[in-house]
């Protein structure tokens, strides 16, 4: 999170006051009407507002019908919860390499393809695009769903598209690290009348008996409680208004820092570099020895330190411990017998390697010309040393 004050209070303490704090029949309609005011931000058609960015991402797998006997592909470079979501309901998530782009790479998607593959997920990672021209021509080749998880990457875009509007499913987080935030929230958007409908069963324990903005005729099939209280969607609405202002005053900083030092840092390419949300600046180095340096001298981080984003630090997945009991591990699913799952701490050298040759700097939107200047000075001594 990156701005908040009055505003949100004010909301949240008008929900709070009215009394009025369930979504359903309430007063104000505030999760609704987040949202209406969310779908259209993105530009499709259906959304659905959800406790966190894991249960935007699993209900959007069961809305996809995704469960054992499927394979998911994902890159190996994500936070924990994109495969977690994929387990929990019982298919086997496939991990993927990624490319200097820091992103899912294609070429390395087509390799894993199988004819269990159900879906796909994309991770903007850290704001930057996916390269989804190149994932949707997979996707109609090879018949599987695409699911964005942009829950890095609210609002951003590519070739002036919403990112989370190109697959089936789009997924955003509103956890307190994100772009904006509740403290909690996610949302599912599509604009697939029946994955919409689906994916409002499953949020909400399988209910279809409550009255959603569109009537619910799908079957009703057994779900589990991923609803937001009526302050979440109160908070959530004021964040939105700010979302464009943040992501203006992100890409400036950014493209500053890199303007002033582009003669002598190299960077990680971009599938799109207006559409990136500018909250990670991203340089590369030639060996690890070199990043190593330079992330000591700047202070910040190398992604391959980055814990629970990099798949060898996924002991679920790692070490197959997919489910809470043995009986429901997918793992040992008679469904999932012969799916791809043999998955170890080296398998993905590539992503290894791209992660350690690289250097993180977060980005602030409301960093001053003095901030900058002393950002810009300390990436310039990185590189004289
Ligand atoms: C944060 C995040 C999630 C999960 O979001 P929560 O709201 O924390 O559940 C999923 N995928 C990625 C890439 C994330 O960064």
């Amino acid at each position: 999170m990156f701005r908040w004050g009055q505003e949100e209070a004010d909301a949240a303490s008008r929900v709070i006051l009215s009394g009025s704090l369930f979504r359903i029949k309430s007063k104000f309609n505030e999760v609704t009407n987040f949202e209406k005011e969310l779908k259209a931000k993105i530009g499709v058609e259906h959304c659905v507002c959800v406790n966190s960015g894991t249960g935007a991402i699993t209900a959007g797998l069961a809305a996809l019908g995704v469960g054992p006997g499927d394979e998911v592909i994902m890159p190996g470079y994500t936070f924990i919860a994109t495969a977690g979501a994929v387990l929990a309901l019982g298919a086997i998530p496939v991990i993927c390499e990624i490319d200097e782009t820091l992103t899912m790479d294609p070429i390395d998607v087509e390799k894993k393809v199988s004819k269990h593959t159900k879906a796909i997920i994309p991770v903007d990672i850290q704001g930057f695009p996916c390269d989804m021209d190149r994932l949707t021509a997979l996707s109609k080749k090879y018949k599987f769903a695409i699911l964005e998880d942009a829950c890095q990457a609210d609002g951003g875009s590519y070739k002036g598209k919403r990112l989370g509007s190109f697959g089936e499913i789009g997924t955003f987080s509103f956890n307190w690290y994100k772009i904006i935030s509740a403290g909690e929230g996610g949302a599912m958007v599509t604009n697939d009348i029946n994955l919409y409908q689906r994916a409002i069963i499953f949020h909400d324990i399988g209910s279809n008996f409550w009255p959603y903005e569109e009537k619910i005729t799908e079957p009703s099939f057994n779900g589990r409680n991923f609803r937001v209280s009526e302050v979440t969607g109160a908070i959530l609405r004021e964040q939105l208004k700010r979302l464009d202002g943040i992501l203006a005053d992100l890409r400036r900083v950014k493209k500053t820092i890199m303007d002033a030092i582009s003669g002598f840092a190299r960077f990680a390419p971009s599938n799109d570099i207006n559409g990136d949300c500018g909250v990670m600046m991203a340089l590369r180095f030639g060996t690890v020895e070199e990043a190593i340096k330079a992330e000591e001298v700047i202070g910040t981080n190398r992604p391959i330190n980055t814990g629970k984003h990099v798949y060898c630090n996924w002991p679920n997945v790692m070490e197959k411990r997919g489910a809470h009991c043995e009986s429901a591990n997918p793992y040992k699913y008679e469904a999932n017998k012969g799916l791809n799952m043999d998955f170890g701490p080296k398998s993905l050298p590539n992503t290894l390697d791209i992660l350690a040759r690289t250097v993180y700097m977060p980005m602030n939107p409301d960093w001053d010309s003095a901030k900058i200047d002393e950002k810009i000075k300390l990436i310039k001594s990185a590189y004289n040393k």
